[in-house]
């Protein structure tokens, strides 16, 4: 998955995600990504978030629009990334395939400040800003 969350000099927010879906998927599958509220959520007067995964664990628990629900109580982007994270993983730690499970989120809020957090190694993500410019940073994980 590829997503992008975007704010603008005004404050306002934007986001898109595109993605290939899973590896050797059902034919019709429906992953995540074109779901708003679970591969992608943003609300305007909060900020917005973006999940890359296992979609259907991201479908189960709405979790990008839980990113911003928990953003909106005062959460900073990466403690809603981590929080939800981990909620996706107590819901799948005793799964048989718990093994091949991956999700992580990115998120924005209204500030400009962002932050993301995956169940495993791997997530990165480019950032670009007026103030330190262009560059990637890795997302923390759990595992
Ligand atoms: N989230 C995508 C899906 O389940 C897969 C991915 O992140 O690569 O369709």
């Amino acid at each position: 998955t590829i997503s992008m969350l975007v704010i603008d000099a005004d404050g306002n927010l934007s986001g898109g995600c595109t993605t290939s879906g899973a590896a050797w998927k059902m034919h019709g599958r429906v992953g995540d990504s074109p779901i708003i509220g679970a591969g992608l959520f943003l609300d305007n007067e909060v900020g917005a978030a973006a999940a890359t995964g296992l979609g259907e664990a991201v479908i189960r628990t709405a979790g990008s629009a839980m990113v911003v629900e928990l953003m909106r109580q005062g959460k900073s982007p990466f403690e809603a990334c981590k929080e939800i994270t981990e909620r996706i993983y107590n819901k799948h730690k005793n799964h048989k395939d718990m093994e091949y499970l991956q999700v992580g989120f990115i998120a924005l809020n209204k500030n400009g400040e962002y932050g993301a957090y995956s169940l495993r190694s791997g997530f990165n993500y480019a950032v670009s800003d007026n103030e330190k410019g262009h560059r990637m940073e890795d997302a923390q994980f759990k595992m």
